[in-house]
């Protein structure tokens, strides 16, 4: 039995250690994996209520029953504030839904994947086939196996939308929180390029939201958040970072022009309207952005 795994009556349940004092616990209705893989720690397993879902260093990843509604707002908000992205940057993103998103959208010529851990593409397309849904075979795709820090300090690449789709700042995706990576993502954006950022849960992981924002302000002249609840992830709503190299974002009634005109459908959870509400933040969040 590791670290994450407990038995209640000959009953095995995972459990996520989301603060020192808080524990979140799904009961496990079959495992799949665990075990070590190239730098972190993994485990597959089902759960009634969630379907199939994997964790990394022990905290969830995504879950197969509620994924579209972080991968539809990590991908569209950004892509249709821009409105004609042409060049994509996903950095992380290894089970695929980021870029099965971005590709439904018939501006994007290339979309570039730089995944530090191989291992979680190839498990990806065996148990999670739903969730990339054929996007590795798309012949925009360059799936790049390396550390994304690495990647946009070295390139001189440009990108239309930069998607920091990370795990959090624990083991390699740490790097990916840090004032030098926000730094060296700013020249690899167009004119008006996006940066967007997975930046935790706030009301339990203050910090992590209140240096994102200090680290990202020393490169970017607004970087904003927007909020969507993703109920695998346990602790409220989750904040997403949101910069710009330049540009206006579009009002309402652009949006939903773009949208109309852009014919993805169905979606699950992305909306013109919900794109705009996202952005207004409770107090509380707005608080820790203001004063930490
Ligand atoms: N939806 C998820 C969440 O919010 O928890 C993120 C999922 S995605 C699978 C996170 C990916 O980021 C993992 O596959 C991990 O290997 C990758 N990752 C972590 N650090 C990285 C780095 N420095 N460069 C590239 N990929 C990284």
């Amino acid at each position: 039995m590791s670290r994450f795994i407990f038995e209640i009556d000959g009953q095995k349940w995972f459990k996520e250690q989301v603060t020192d004092e808080i524990g979140h616990s799904l009961r496990i209705d079959n495992i799949l994996f665990e075990g070590e893989v190239d730098h972190q720690h993994l485990i597959v397993f089902e759960n009634e209520v969630f379907g199939r879902l994997f964790a990394l260093e022990g905290f969830i990843q995504v879950s197969t029953r509620d994924e579209f509604i972080y991968h539809e707002m990590l991908v569209h908000v950004p892509l249709f504030a821009h409105g004609n992205a042409k060049r994509v940057l996903v950095i992380g993103g290894g089970d695929g839904g980021a870029i099965r998103e971005v590709f439904r959208h018939q501006t994007v010529e290339h979309c570039t994947m730089v995944e530090i851990e191989g291992s979680v593409v190839d498990f990806s397309k065996e148990w999670f086939p739903t969730i990339s849904d054929g996007a590795f075979d798309d012949p925009r795709l360059n799936l790049v196996i390396a550390d994304g820090a690495k990647f946009v300090k070295d390139t001189d690449q440009k990108f239309d939308v930069i998607l920091v789709d990370s795990t959090d700042p624990v083991g390699p995706g740490k790097v990916l929180f840090t004032e030098e990576f926000y730094r060296d993502c700013r020249p690899c954006l167009t004119e008006e390029g996006i940066m967007i950022t997975q930046c935790g849960l706030p009301f339990l992981q203050p910090n992590e939201l209140r240096t994102a924002y200090l680290n990202q302000k020393a490169s970017f002249e607004a970087p904003t958040f927007y909020s969507i609840a993703v109920p695998a992830y346990s602790g409220g709503i989750m904040t997403l970072g949101f910069a710009r190299a330049g540009g206006e974002n579009p009002d309402l009634e652009t949006l939903s022009e773009r949208v109309k005109s852009a014919n993805i459908h169905p979606f699950r959870y992305y909306s013109a309207a919900a794109h705009q509400g996202a952005f207004a933040l409770p107090a509380y969040i707005s608080h820790i952005l203001d004063t930490g």
